[in-house]
């Protein structure tokens, strides 16, 4: 079968590797649809992300679905043929953080596409992987794979709200609208919240986001004061979501949010110290809450796909095949025009 692997920074290649083994919990999925995930457009430019160097040959991807082909002896979920969301991880389920709800927590986890470990966690940009029959989720409707292999970011979003609180009737700002933005004003606007500001540095995904809900976007390119000026047109943002990453941006929303509000970091800051207007957090009494992956959302996540509760289709912008996956990172870059690209295998 054929793989997407990564050998350094912008060295990915179409490799033949052998077809995946599984043992009697195991289940063999031919893969369909991989969404480009952040983190995996930083290992292919950079060849690493914050602290995870790419240190053997590595294959991306955490965000994938597909078809059932074979299942294990012990296996009663699935069967062969069966259309299937993948969770990307395997908690321990033993540890306090798994037994507390927390999976997301678990030190022992075994994540997907990710080299936070060696040897690395392989991910899911091939022909067939191996996964366990507990990381299958078979779908009920006839979705196409492209919207399915949202499961995995929209938990993300999904447990951000968890994270947030209760977001009834609340004025919300979202600092960035990328695909993982967008999809927190979809599962905020589906908490109930009252009102949902928006902001980014380019036109395209402020357009995406209104379309999507958005209350107000702001335009951040030229400097921030529009984002203090359209709390204070609707007074005060209560619960703000940084998933932009950049610490710049992080302060921006702490001077925006009314005093007493919750700041859920969603985007994943630069490794090391960054530079935070901890005054303010003092005498304003925020909150400051960090969100990291998600816990028990995917099953919901996978519903609202498949019912289409929440809709994804605005935010998939292409889908390219696994044989130009150089052409598909690309895509995934240029913000300016994408939001969500998807590899078809
Ligand atoms: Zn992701
Ligand atoms: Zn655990």
């Amino acid at each position: 079968m054929r793989s997407c692997v990564i050998h350094a920074a912008k060295d990915l290649r179409i490799e033949t590797q052998p077809d995946p083994v599984i043992g009697a919990g195991g289940v063999v999925v031919r893969v369909r649809a991989g969404g480009i995930c952040g983190s995996d457009l930083h290992y292919f430019q950079d060849g690493r992300i914050g602290d995870f160097v790419i240190r053997e040959p590595f294959v991306p991807g955490h965000e994938f679905c597909g078809e059932v082909v074979e299942t294990g002896a012990a296996v009663t979920r699935v069967k062969a043929g069966d259309r299937v969301a993948i969770h990307p991880g395997r908690a321990c389920g033993r540890c306090a953080y798994c037994r507390e709800g927390q999976p997301n927590l678990c030190q022992a986890i075994y994540f997907m596409g990710s080299a936070s470990r060696f040897p690395h966690m392989q991910g899911g940009f091939r022909e067939m992987v191996a996964v366990e029959e507990e990381q299958c989720y078979p779908i009920t409707a006839d979705i196409p794979f492209g919207e399915i292999a949202f499961a995995e970011p929209l938990s993300v979003a999904l447990h951000a709200g968890q994270r947030a609180g209760n977001l009834v009737g609340k004025r919300v700002l979202v600092s960035g609208a990328g695909p993982i933005g967008q999809l927190v004003l979809l599962a905020a606007r589906r908490a109930g919240c009252g009102h949902v500001t928006v902001t980014d540095i380019l036109d395209h995904p402020l357009a995406i986001a209104q379309a999507g809900g958005a209350d107000a976007v702001v335009n951040v390119a030229a400097g921030d004061a529009g984002v203090a000026a359209a709390g204070a047109a609707i007074g005060g943002f209560d619960v703000a979501f940084e998933v932009s990453g950049f610490p710049a941006a992080l302060n921006t929303v702490i001077e925006a949010v009314r005093p007493g509000a919750t700041i859920v970091l969603v985007g994943s800051p630069p490794a090391g110290l960054s530079p935070v207007l901890a005054n303010r957090i003092m005498t304003r009494e925020l909150t400051l809450r960090g969100a990291f992956r998600f816990g028990h959302e995917f099953a919901d996540a996978v519903s609202c796909l498949q019912s289409r509760r929440i809709d994804v289709r605005p935010l998939l912008s292409r889908t390219v095949p696994m044989t130009e996956a150089v052409a598909a990172f690309a895509a995934a870059r240029d913000r300016a025009h994408n939001i969500k690209v998807i590899v078809a295998f």
